[in-house]
């Protein structure tokens, strides 16, 4: 009997966790239907509630449901990956709790699988019920993305997404430490078909992201899948020696012509600032990186497991 894992990252979701079972459970005649047998890991992303406590109880009305529990807060890309680690199914899902990701879609993205897709992706064509801000800067990101990064990331991409094994084991071949998954599924490559749906509203409890963290995110996102910001400290450098060196002869050529009367403070001052600016701009693109390098070596766990069952 082939096996569907099912994985679910949650942090502080007492509200939705049993929600999500009742909604995912709807997909078992389908699943019966097909040979199937499935999994669900709940990843316990260090909940401060009573999210564990839901978890157990399902697990103990269902022996299908099981959980990863971390020991703090490390973020939804560290519990994505923990799912896909201990996911033993032929076929993996990511999907959020909150059902913003509708397990009803299953059937027909099982039907792309059957015709030789090796992973059904979603994106959601609107954002109904998102503040407008976010809206525009998620889009102003994902433009920036397609301009300066390699790794193709679609507009509107959700994590949810079934994959095969063969994708699952090359996505696990990536132990990298700062992860942006979305980059992630689309470096490994794979024939993905892209099934669109409306924005759906979370049922219950808040979004864990705050626009401060969203921020960091894309910047993540923009370092873990691009190199073009370290060139343009580069670009940006030559170009200011160029016009350092032109600003130069005019200067020594105008002293030899009209002599050199002390004036020009405040340009001066402008152009030192100006120029500081640039240096320090271009000195913190370059330490990001450093940054991110410095992480990476170190080698750190991507997270680590207080209970699982
Ligand atoms: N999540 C997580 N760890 C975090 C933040 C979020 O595991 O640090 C989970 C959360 O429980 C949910 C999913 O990631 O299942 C998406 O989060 P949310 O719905 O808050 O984000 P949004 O849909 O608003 O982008
Ligand atoms: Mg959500």
């Amino acid at each position: 009997m082939e096996l569907l894992s099912v994985v679910v990252p949650c942090y502080n979701e007492e509200e939705t966790v049993a929600d999500f079972y009742a909604e995912f459970i709807k997909n078992e005649p389908f699943l019966k239907n097909r040979g199937m047998d499935f999994e669900i890991i709940y990843i316990n992303d260090g909940s401060r509630d009573g999210t564990a406590a839901e978890i157990k109880k399902l697990h103990e009305k269902d022996e299908r449901v099981h959980m990863v529990s971390f020991s703090r807060n490390f973020g939804k890309e560290a519990g994505l990956f923990a799912g896909l680690e201990h996911a033993r199914g032929d076929y993996v899902v990511a999907m959020d709790v909150d059902l913003q990701d509708p397990p009803s879609l299953l059937p027909e993205m099982f039907s792309y699988i059957d015709r030789g897709y090796d992973s059904v992706a979603t994106r959601r064509v609107t954002r109904k019920g998102e503040p407008p801000i976010r809206s525009f800067f998620a889009r102003c990101f994902y433009k920036l993305m397609r301009m300066i990064s390699k790794t193709e990331i679609v507009d509107g991409a959700r994590d949810y997404r079934l994959m095969t094994r063969q994708m699952v084991d090359a996505i696990l071949s990536m132990p990298e430490y700062n992860r942006f998954t979305k980059g992630i599924y689309g470096w490994v490559g794979f024939e993905t078909y892209w099934l669109e749906y409306e924005n759906i509203e979370r049922v219950k409890g808040e979004t864990k992201w705050s626009f401060w963290k969203l921020l960091l995110y894309s910047i993540e996102g923009i370092m873990a899948f691009s190199t073009v910001p370290l060139s343009i400290a580069a670009v940006v450098g030559i170009l200011f020696c160029i016009i350092a060196f032109l600003a130069m002869i005019f200067i020594i050529v105008r002293a030899m012509i009209w002599g050199d009367p002390v004036a020009g403070w405040p340009s001066t001052a402008c152009i030192i600032t100006l120029v500081a600016g640039v240096q320090l701009f271009c000195i913190g693109i370059i330490g990001q990186y450093l940054a991110k390098t410095y992480m990476e070596v170190k080698n750190r766990p991507i997270y680590i497991v207080k209970e699982k069952f």
